[in-house]
């Protein structure tokens, strides 16, 4: 096969304790899965089934990195959050069966530009803008399954410069992991190299540039980022 431009590199992310990286074939997320974080952005958490947006597969930003602060945005906010990597390919996956087609775990951030994902969010429009763009999901090392197990429990946090703005525990989660990947998995044949942000818990905010993101989730990792000043 020839191509008319030089291929680019697949996206990807270290494996902890191995010399592979997980290559990423697809990113989703979770909207308001935590009932805190929900009220803060102005609805009710009744446990409305849970939904979906996506960002592209290049978005991924390596642990340590300094981003830009986004364009086109005024209100650049993180959301932390546990990323689960999936390592087997499957359509309407029980909740049962969920944990065998997880690869492993990482921390990491939902960065939105929420000035553009309200006004969209408010117009009835897609949410790609607001959610879906470049360096828009900084993630840390993906630690196996078989090293960490299946976190169902354990502190989620988040400080801006070191002061602490985002604190959870993963038992908060309105739809945990097993659920996700059911109702994903109903809607996408989910893939070896696909992440999905599980949402964030309250306390979402604004950065500035030189700002500096320290984030972790308790049995898995730890995420730190910059904001270019
Ligand atoms: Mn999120």
């Amino acid at each position: 096969m020839k191509y008319a431009f030089p291929l680019w590199t697949t996206p990807s992310v270290p494996v902890a304790g191995t010399d592979v990286n997980f290559p990423v074939h697809r990113i989703y997320c979770v909207g308001r899965n935590y009932a805190e974080h929900a009220r803060e952005m102005g609805f009710d958490p009744n446990r409305e089934p849970p939904f979906f947006f996506s960002k592209p597969a290049d978005a991924v930003v390596a642990n340590g990195s300094t981003i830009r602060y986004a364009l086109a945005t005024q209100n650049f906010h993180y959301e932390m959050e546990l990323v689960v990597a999936i390592g087997k390919e499957g359509v309407n996956i029980s909740r049962e069966s969920a944990p065998d087609h997880v690869y492993g775990y990482a921390a990491g951030l939902d960065m939105t530009r929420r000035d553009l994902q309200l006004a969209a969010r408010d117009k009835g429009r897609p949410w790609d803008i607001g959610k879906g763009f470049d360096q828009s999901a900084p993630v840390s090392a993906i630690h196996r399954a078989a090293d960490v197990g299946h976190p169902s429990s354990g502190a989620i946090w988040l400080k801006v410069n070191g002061e602490i703005k985002q604190k959870a525990d993963l038992k908060e989660l309105l739809w945990p992991v097993p659920d996700v990947i059911a109702y994903l998995s109903k809607l996408f044949v989910l893939k070896p190299g696909d992440l999905i942000y599980t949402g964030t818990p309250a306390g979402v905010g604004p950065v500035k540039p030189g700002d500096r993101l320290q984030g972790a989730v308790e049995g898995i990792d730890e995420i730190s980022i910059n904001i270019a000043s």
